[in-house]
Formats: structure tokens, sequence, C-alpha cells
């Protein structure tokens, strides 16, 4: 039993939250239930309302307030799919639950069960661990010209090590030999760099685990060629929402998957799949990603007995051929099931075991070992000097040397406008005239001789610009950190 979810003393029960959610959610909800329930599950469960009816009653969130109330006691959350509105100024449910309840890590087997469900990967058996709360699902945009829009992607060091120190703890906790880190700090080097960085200090260490690392473009081209290579794969939040889509697919479906949100005081438990909107209703929908992410609440809240039991009858289900219309093939299928024909075919192997694929064993000490308290490492804070500015300019009507040259006295006694970029690329002083230039200008000042600005020659350049009747439509500033700049070149400087 982990210390985050409480049992009810009296009746040994664990408290739970359930929402069914929209289009199959329903459907693989009920399904789930009924196997926990068949099964024993000590469960007393609350059911919250969330999604599309929540949108329409116009909570912007898909939930009403009330129901973070029982989603905090409860600690436990089983969540079926729900479809995000489009645009229209909502924000996505799924992202405002993990964030809210600081569900920092999204864990996601990804396993092929060949030769019973079709894939080319027979030997695929690989977690992906992927940051849950950061990077570009800051969810903070911004337009800013006529023609550029901008995502800020944060990443903080804590963000870091927290998921990289969890990854590391739980292939530890589930006798995993390898970690490999995925991130593209060739081109972002200083936020996937800090990722990349913090994850061989972590890496550090645990010397009884392999680690390494690969550039997430052919590390997705891997995972979609060669799986078998990796183990645990620990990523960014964007990366790891798309290769775990591409890794639940090519084990035979993106509905065998399920996953864990976990944080340190709640987890929630979901398939990784949507709410498959073309088969709702119609009673054909795979309940599997959802049933496996319950075993993995249940291994979570300290009850490994129900959860191997769940897991092994699934397996045996699978293996005996009862498959649903995603996974179904005239070599190994006996029967295309429907979500209810299935949900008895499993409830039917309960108390069996899988013959040729290897039955799974849940310890007590392994789900303990699951619940890790990461403790992270503090470094001392680092010297910041402030040694120049980013101006961003909206410009449609002067040409690169025009603004250049009315924006060069603008410096004062301070400051040097230093270099003009364009999306990134320099095209001031010495800039290629084939160089495409939107309407969006970073124009660089830097103290004169290296020196150290302030807020104040900060605030004396932006009076200067505004004199010369240029739109500026933000400021960067520029920090050294100990000496090392903290901010990109442009491209070509
Ligand atoms: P999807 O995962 O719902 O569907 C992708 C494809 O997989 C479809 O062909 C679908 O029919 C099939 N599929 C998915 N789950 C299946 C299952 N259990 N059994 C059989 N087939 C299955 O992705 P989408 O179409 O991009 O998204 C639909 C909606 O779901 C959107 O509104 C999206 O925002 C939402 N969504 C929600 C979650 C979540 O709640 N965690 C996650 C992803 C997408």
């Amino acid at each position: 039993m982990n210390g985050n979810s409480p049992t009810d003393g009296a009746t040994g029960l664990v408290p739970i939250t359930i929402a069914r959610g929209d289009g199959i959610g329903p459907e693989i909800m009920e399904a789930t239930l009924a196997i926990l329930e068949a099964a024993k599950a000590r469960l007393d469960i609350t059911e919250i309302e969330i999604g599309e009816a929540m949108f329409n009653k116009g909570f912007a969130a898909g939930i009403a307030p009330e129901s973070w109330d029982v989603l905090r006691k409860n600690k436990v959350f089983l969540k079926a799919p729900i479809t995000t509105p489009q645009g229209g100024g909502f924000k996505s449910l799924n992202v405002t639950v993990r964030k809210g309840l600081g569900l920092y890590s999204n864990v996601r087997p990804c396993v092929s069960y060949h030769p019973f469900v079709t894939t080319r990967h027979p030997d695929m058996d690989v977690v992906i661990i992927r940051e849950n709360e950061e990077d570009l699902y800051a969810g903070i945009e911004y337009r800013q010209t006529d023609d550029v829009y901008q995502c800020l992607k944060l990443i903080s060091r804590p963000g870091c090590e927290r998921i990289v120190r969890y990854a590391f703890e739980y292939a530890r906790a589930n006798h995993r030999k390898k970690v490999t880190a995925f991130v593209k700090d060739n081109i972002m080097k200083i936020t996937d760099g800090i990722f990349h960085q913090v994850f061989d200090e972590v890496a550090a260490d645990y010397p009884d685990i392999e680690a390494d690392h690969l550039i997430v473009d052919i590390g997705a081209a891997r995972i979609a060629d060669t799986p078998e290579m990796f183990d645990v794969i620990v990523t960014l939040n964007l990366y790891g929402d798309i290769i775990s889509d591409i890794a639940a697919q090519i084990t035979g479906s993106v509905g065998l998957a399920g996953s864990a949100n976990i944080g340190d005081q709640s987890a929630m438990f979901e398939a990784i799949h949507g709410s498959a909107p073309p088969i709702a209703g119609k009673g054909i929908a795979n309940p599997s990603g959802l049933l496996l992410a319950s075993v993995m609440m249940l291994i979570h809240i300290g009850q490994p007995d129900v959860a191997e039991n769940i897991h092994n009858a699934w397996l045996t289900a699978i293996e005996r051929g009862y498959h649903t219309g995603d996974i179904f093939d005239r070599k190994h299928s006996k029967q295309r099931c429907t979500t209810k024909e299935f949900t008895q075919a499993v409830i039917d192997c309960l108390g069996e075991k899988p013959e040729q694929m290897t039955p799974v064993t849940y310890s007590p000490k392994e789900t303990d070992r699951n619940q890790s308290g990461i403790r992270l490492t503090v470094p001392e804070p680092a010297k910041k000097d402030l040694v120049g500015v980013d101006v961003f300019i909206d410009n449609r009507d002067l040409t690169t040397e025009e603004l250049a040259e009315k924006l060069k006295e603008t410096g004062g006694e301070v400051m040097n406008l230093q270099v003009i970029s364009n999306r990134g690329t320099k095209v001031w002083p010495d800039g290629l005239p084939e160089t495409f230039c939107s309407d969006h200008w970073r124009c660089r000042y830097a103290g004169k001789n290296n020196a150290i600005v302030s807020h104040g020659d900060v605030i004396e350049l932006l009076k200067r610009i505004d004199a010369t009747g240029l739109d500026f439509i933000k400021t960067e500033h520029l920090y050294d950190f100990d000496g090392r700049p903290g901010y990109s070149a442009a491209q070509g400087s």
C-alpha cells in the first residue's frame, strides 16, 4: 500500500474517483468496472462528470469546481477519454487535471503480444516515461504580429530532475536494465540541453542501470523500426506524447495501451487513446487500454493480487483469440468480439494464466518501490548578470538596412545594436539577400565592451526606440549565469 491512497479502515476499500468521459468512454469504462468487480477489487468508487457535457454547461475546463474536491480527497482517478472541443478558448481537461494535481510523470508501457496480436515487432516491451507538466504544454501562446505566432517552451531544472529520477527509480523497481533519453539538444541547446545535462547527472547515481540518449527524430525512427532495442525511454512532454502513440500503435493497436499519471499526492490512470468518436456507441471499442490502466492503478493502491489476476486473465483471453475488431485477424483470432463479449471473455478467464505468453507477477514489494519519494538536488543559485536585451519589433515597411539605420544610435552610451535576426536567422550585419524576412524582427543590444547593464538602461533604450516610431512588441533580457550566456546566438552569427 502506498502512502498516497487512504483505505477506509472499516471496509478495507480504497476510495477512487471515476469518470466515464465521452465517445467510447462510457462503453470501455463499463467494461473495466465489470471486470474490476468480478475480480473483487477492493474499491469505494465515486463518480464525477467531466468532458463534453461540462464544456456545454459553460465550464471552460470541462470539469465542475466541486469535482476537484472529490479528486483531491480520493487521490486516485480512473478516467475514460474525453473529447476536447476544438478552438473556442477551451483548455484540454487532460492537461488541466495533470497539471492541477501535479501529476508530473506519465508512464506508458507498450508491449507486443506476439503471435496473438499481429505486429511486425514481436519482442517489443518498452515503457515510455513522459514529462507531463512542462514544455510546449505550458499553454502560453501569443500572436505577436500579422505574420508571427509564438508558443513558449518552458523547461525547468527541477522538472527535468524529477522525471529523470522517476524513470531510473521505475527502471530499478521493475527490473529494467536500460533508460534512454530522447532530446533534440542539437537544436534546442538550452531547453533540451538542460534535460540532457540533468539526465547525465542523474544517471551517474544509478550505475546498475545502463543509460544512453538519442536525438528524438532518429529515436522515433528506431521505435518504428527496431523497438526491441529500447527498455525505458524518458523524454519531454511533446516528444513523449507523439512517440508513445507510435509505440502503442505498432504493438498492434492504440487501443491496447494504458497509462499512469503519477504525482506526489495523486495519480490518474487512463487509456492512451482518445474518445474515438467514429466508433462511439457501436459497442465495438477495445476496452484494453483502460483495463490495463486500471491494472496499473491496482498496483499503485496496493492491490497487486487483483492486478495480477486481471492482467493474467486479460492475457489469457487475448491468447485464446478473443479479439475486438481493431486487433482482429483471421489467422490468430477466434472471435471478433464486441466490447461486451470481450469483457465477458476476460471475466471467464479470471483465475487463469496464459500458457504461451509469460504470466505477469506483481508483488507487494514491487508496489512499494513504485512509490518513490523523489528527492531533488538544490544547486547553488548562479551569479546572474544582465548583459543585454533582445527587443522584438513589428515592421513590414522598412528594409533590413533601413531598420538597422534607424536603430543604430538607440543603444546610447551604454549599449550597442549587435545583430538583427528574423525568425532566428541573422540578417544584419552581413545578411544574405535570399533570407526570407517576416514582419517580426529581433534586435539584439549588448552592453558596450561587455559591460553589465541595468533595468534602468533597458527602460531608457526602450524610450529611445519608442521615439523612433518603431513598434516594439516584446523584450527578452539576456543574462549570463556564472559568466556563461543564458541565451542562444542568432543562426549564422
Ligand atoms: P483517438 O485515439 O480517439 O482515435 C484514433 C484512432 O484509433 C481512431 O481510428 C479510433 O477509432 C481508433 N481507436 C482509438 N481507441 C480505440 C479503441 N479503444 N478501440 C478501437 N479503436 C480505437 O484519437 P483522435 O481521433 O485523434 O481523438 C478523438 C478525440 O479524443 C479528440 O477530441 C481528442 O482531443 C480526444 N483525446 C482524448 C484523450 C484523453 O482523454 N486522454 C487522448 C487523446 C485524444
